[in-house]
């Protein structure tokens, strides 16, 4: 029997639900699988039932983090979860990139909390609060930043065929490792690596004939629409590889992060746009656009005032 325990830190609960929505695949999985922590399904105390004991989360053979670090008390559970699990998955781009809350890493601490506590226009100014919760971090990091992390799956949130396969590698003892493709190798829209259209606005829709398939579809880019999958990796398909957004036909949004660690998907992406005639200038927050998942990974520091 193999013991997982799982953390959610800085996160949505989308990755939870990511992992209850493995399916069928998990019923093969749970009885070799005990879960001993899991608060978002079951009650378990850091301090025991009265607050007896110290801070600690049960030993385990696997540990499953979702989320990024922004408190002090996230930190501390991932170091806490790092002593407990012999291998450790940070689990979606929250927990490997820093994910949608490092969009915040382009502020500093102080601007975002005179934002939220006296400059909304709703808000009765007021002190920051103190009393009863963690300190927050100076910005949001990845827990791989804090702790040694094992396995990575990417993704907003990732799949559940991610998540079962690397626990069926654990379980069988072999190794387990990421495409390092990008998602356009795995994309089968129709490519002649020319625009055929200037860039359009983010929330501008896909137009399609009736009856039309993805494979006779034009490349969503070079019909102006922003498309990451030159930058981002893929795996985010499932058996048939088809990338998740694309068979929805929506432009991907880089959710999976770079294909290698330590690209820089801003810069990737510029060389991509440009390289079919589109104008990146287009784009008004390229910042924000091209690191939206991975801001903790050093790409997003607060702006000069
Ligand atoms: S990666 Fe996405 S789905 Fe997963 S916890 Fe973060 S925001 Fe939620
Ligand atoms: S840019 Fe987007 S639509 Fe075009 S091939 Fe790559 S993934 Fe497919
Ligand atoms: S297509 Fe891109 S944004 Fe969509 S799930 Fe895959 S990697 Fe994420």
């Amino acid at each position: 029997m193999v013991r997982i325990a799982e953390e959610w830190l800085a996160t949505c609960g989308g990755c939870e639900v990511t992992v209850l929505d493995i399916g069928e695949p998990l019923l093969d999985l749970l009885p070799k699988l005990q879960f001993v922590h899991m608060p978002v399904l079951m009650d378990h105390k850091y301090f025991g039932q009265t607050g007896e004991k110290e801070f600690e989360i049960p030993e385990a053979d696997v540990g499953l983090i979702s989320g990024g670090i922004r408190s002090e008390e996230n930190a501390r559970v991932a170091q806490e979860m790092r002593k407990k699990c012999t291998t450790l998955v940070a689990v979606g781009a929250c927990a490997n990139f820093g994910g949608i809350p490092a969009l915040a890493n382009l502020y500093t601490l102080q601007d975002l909390m005179d934002t939220v506590y006296r400059k909304g226009r709703t808000t009765e100014p007021a002190d920051n609060p103190s009393e009863d919760i963690p300190p927050l971090k100076d910005r949001v990091y990845a827990v791989s930043e804090a702790v040694k992390v094992d396995v990575g799956l990417p993704g907003c949130p990732t799949t559940p065929e991610l998540v079962a396969g690397a626990l069926t590698a654990l379980l069988e003892g072999k190794p387990f490792s990421l495409p390092e493709r990008s998602v356009c190798d795995d994309c089968p829209t129709k490519r002649e690596k020319k625009a055929v259209a200037t860039l359009k606005r983010p929330l501008e829709n896909v137009q399609l004939k009736e009856g039309q398939k993805l494979e006779d579809v034009r490349c969503l880019m070079e019909q102006g629409y922003l498309c990451q999958g030159p930058a981002t990796r893929t795996g985010c398909g499932g058996a048939d590889k088809v990338p998740r957004c694309i068979r929805a036909y929506m432009p991907c949004r880089g959710c999976f992060g770079p294909i290698r660690a330590g690209a820089n998907p801003m810069v990737d992406m510029m060389g991509a746009i440009s390289s079919i005639g589109l104008d990146a200038r287009q784009i008004e927050d390229r910042m924000a656009t091209f690191n939206r998942f991975v801001g903790a990974t050093g790409r997003l520091r607060p702006l000069p005032r």
